[in-house]
C-alpha cells in the first residue's frame, strides 16, 4: 500500500489510542458541539488554524479551500454554520505568507486585476507583492461576510506568517 495511506493509518491508530483524545472524544458525541469560533483559511499544508491558535477539539469549526476564497459555497456555509450554532462568537478570515494559490492567481490573472498587479509590482518584491495581494483578498472577503454574518458575531481578518508562526490581526 501507499506509503502515506500506511502513515495515516498508523497515525489514526495512536490518535484513537490518546486517552486525554478519547475523553474529549466521548464527551463531544455525547453532549455536541458548541464551536466559539469559525476560522476561514487556505488549504496550505503549513496552514494548520487548530496548531496556530492552540485550540481543542470542538473549540473551532474550520472551513479551508485554496487560497481562503470567499466563494458563494463558503457563504452559504458561513450562514448554515452561523444559524446552526449559537455558541460562535468570532469569525477569522485568516489569509497566509507565500500563499502558492496566490501566487498562481497572480501568473494567471485570476481574481486579481492585471492592472493593478502591475502597478503594484513597482512597490513591492515578489514575495512582498503576494502577501499583500492575500492581504487585499481578506479585506475583499471581509466586505462579501459582513453582508451576511449577523452583528453579534465579530468578525476580523488576520495574516498567519508561516515563518514565525506569528498572527496578525
Ligand atoms: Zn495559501
Amino acid at each position: 500500500m501507499n506509503s502515506i495511506i500506511q502513515r495515516l493509518i498508523r497515525g489514526n491508530g495512536a490518535y484513537a489510542e490518546d486517552t486525554v483524545k478519547k475523553i474529549s472524544r466521548h464527551m463531544l458525541a455525547e453532549e455536541g458541539q458548541e464551536p466559539k469560533v469559525l476560522i476561514i483559511t487556505c488549504s496550505d499544508s503549513r496552514v494548520i488554524p487548530e496548531e496556530v491558535f492552540s485550540l481543542s477539539m470542538g473549540e473551532a469549526l474550520v472551513m479551508r479551500n485554496a487560497g481562503g476564497r470567499i466563494t458563494e459555497d463558503v457563504l452559504e456555509d458561513v450562514k448554515f454554520f452561523t444559524h446552526e450554532f449559537a455558541s460562535i462568537q468570532a469569525i477569522i478570515l485568516m489569509g497566509h505568507s507565500q500563499c502558492g494559490y496566490y501566487e498562481y492567481a497572480v501568473k494567471n490573472g485570476i481574481g486579481v486585476e492585471p492592472l493593478v498587479v502591475e502597478c503594484l509590482k513597482k512597490k513591492f518584491s515578489e514575495l512582498e507583492l503576494v502577501n499583500h495581494i492575500s492581504k487585499m483578498k481578506v479585506a475583499e472577503g471581509l466586505v462579501k461576510l459582513e453582508k451576511i454574518v449577523p452583528s453579534n458575531i465579530k468578525l476580523r481578518g488576520a495574516m498567519y506568517y508561516i515563518r514565525t508562526g506569528i498572527v496578525e490581526f
